[in-house]
C-alpha cells in the first residue's frame, strides 16, 4: 500500500463546483488535492452545447470541463485520477480511503459528489441497459442511426436528448407523464418545431421490450396516465431522462440530508453539520443544478474551508 496523502483540503468530485473549489483553494496557498471520481468532468461531459456558461455563447460541455481541469491545475491543485470509498467523519483529520488503495488525510474536506442519473426501476430497464436502454444519448445516439427511438421525460435532459437524438434517429417518440413540459421554453420550441420528434403526451413506460438472443430492444410498451390503456411501440433504443439523484452514498449515514438525499448546508453556506466538512454543486442543491450555481457554491467551499482552517490553526 503506498503512503497516506495528507493534505489540508481534500475536494472530492472533478464537475463545475470541484474544479472551481480547486482554483479558489489553489490560490488561497492550501495546497488542495482533487480527486476525480469515476466520471472525471462531471455530468457536463455527458452533454454537447452548452449556451448558458457566461462567457461563451455556446461551449460543448466536455470541452468546458477539459478547461476547467485545466485552470485548477495551473493554480496549483493536485488533480488525481481516484474514486473515494469511504470517509471517516469521527475526527479531525479525517482519513477517506480510496479505490486505489491510497489513503488520504485531510484537514478540510469539500464534497462535490454531484448528482447521478436516476432511473424507472423496470425489471426490463435493467435487463436492457446497455443493450438498447441508455441515459446518456452523447455516449450512446451515434448506435441508432436510421432507428426509431424513445425518449422518457420532460425536463431539460429530455428535451435536449431528444434534440441530439435527430442527428442520428429516424424518428424520436418524447414520452412524458403529463402535457406539460418542465423543460425551458427555448428548447421547448426547438422541440415543437423538429419534425423528427413527436411527444407522446401522458404515458408512462410500462416495459422494455425485446429479444434474449441476441439481447436487444424491440419496442416499449405504454401506459396512458388516466385509463391505464396499454399500447406497443417499435424502437431500437430507449433513453431514459426523468431527472438525477445525488451521488450522497459517502455521507447519507453520517451528515443530515433531505429532499431525496441532498446535503444540508447552514443557510448561505457551503458548511455541513460536521465542521469542516463542506458540500457544494448537485450534491446539496435540489433547486437550481446548474454549472455556474455549482461553480458558485465550490468558490464558496473553498473560501469557508480557507477561514476554517484559519480558525482551527
Ligand atoms: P457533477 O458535474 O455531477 O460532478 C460530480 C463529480 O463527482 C464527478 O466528477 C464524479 O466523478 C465525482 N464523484 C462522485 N462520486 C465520487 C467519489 N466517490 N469519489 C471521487 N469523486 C466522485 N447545467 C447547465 O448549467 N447548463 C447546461 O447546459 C447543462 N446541461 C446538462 C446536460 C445534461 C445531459 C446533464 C445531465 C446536466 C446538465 N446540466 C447543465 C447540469 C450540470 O451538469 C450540473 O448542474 C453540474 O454538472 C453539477 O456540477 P457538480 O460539480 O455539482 O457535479
Ligand atoms: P428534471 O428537471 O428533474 O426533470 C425530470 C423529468 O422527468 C420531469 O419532466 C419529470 O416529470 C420526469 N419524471 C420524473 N420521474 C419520472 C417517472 N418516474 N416517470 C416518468 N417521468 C418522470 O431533471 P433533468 O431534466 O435531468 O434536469 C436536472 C437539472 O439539470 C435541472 O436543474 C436542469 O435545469 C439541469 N439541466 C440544465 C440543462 C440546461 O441548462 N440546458 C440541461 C440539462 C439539465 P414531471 O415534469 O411530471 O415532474
Amino acid at each position: 500500500m503506498s503512503d497516506p496523502r495528507r493534505t489540508k483540503v481534500l475536494i472530492i468530485g472533478s464537475g463545475p463546483a470541484g474544479y472551481t473549489a480547486g482554483v479558489y483553494a489553489s490560490r488561497a496557498m492550501l495546497n488542495p488535492i482533487l480527486v476525480q471520481g469515476i466520471e472525471p468532468g462531471g455530468q457536463l461531459t455527458t452533454t454537447t452545447e452548452v449556451e448558458n456558461w457566461p462567457g461563451d455563447t455556446e461551449v460543448q460541455g466536455p470541452d468546458l470541463m477539459v478547461r476547467m481541469e485545466a485552470h485548477a491545475k495551473a493554480m496549483g491543485c493536485e488533480i488525481i485520477g481516484d474514486i473515494i470509498t469511504s470517509i471517516d467523519f469521527s475526527k479531525r483529520p479525517f482519513v477517506c480511503q480510496s479505490d486505489s488503495g491510497t489513503e488520504y488525510v485531510a484537514d478540510a474536506i469539500i464534497l462535490a459528489t454531484g448528482a447521478r442519473a436516476k432511473w424507472l426501476g423496470l425489471p426490463s430497464e435493467e435487463k436492457f441497459k446497455g443493450f438498447g436502454v441508455s441515459a446518456c444519448a452523447t455516449c450512446d445516439g451515434f448506435f441508432y442511426r436510421g432507428q426509431e427511438i424513445a425518449v422518457i421525460g420532460g425536463g431539460n435532459t429530455a428535451v435536449e436528448e431528444a434534440l441530439f437524438l435527430t442527428n442520428f434517429a429516424s424518428k424520436v417518440t418524447l414520452i412524458h407523464r403529463r402535457d406539460e413540459l418542465r423543460a425551458e421554453k427555448i428548447l421547448q420550441d426547438r422541440l415543437f418545431k423538429n419534425e423528427k420528434i413527436e411527444p407522446l403526451w401522458f404515458h408512462e413506460l410500462d416495459e422494455v421490450l425485446g429479444d434474449d438472443t441476441p439481447l436487444g430492444v424491440t419496442g416499449i410498451r405504454v401506459k396512458h396516465t388516466d385509463t391505464g390503456e396499454t399500447r406497443d411501440i417499435p424502437v431500437k433504443g430507449v433513453f431514459v431522462a426523468i431527472g438525477h439523484a445525488p451521488a450522497n452514498e459517502l455521507v447519507k449515514d453520517v451528515l443530515e440530508t433531505h429532499m431525496g438525499g441532498y446535503v444540508v448546508t447552514k443557510p448561505d453556506s457551503t458548511e455541513t453539520s460536521v465542521p469542516g466538512v463542506f458540500a457544494a454543486g448537485d450534491l446539496t442543491d435540489h433547486k437550481y443544478r446548474q454549472a455556474v450555481t455549482s461553480a458558485g457554491m465550490g468558490c464558496m467551499a473553498a473560501l469557508e474551508a480557507e477561514r476554517f482552517l484559519a480558525e482551527a490553526d
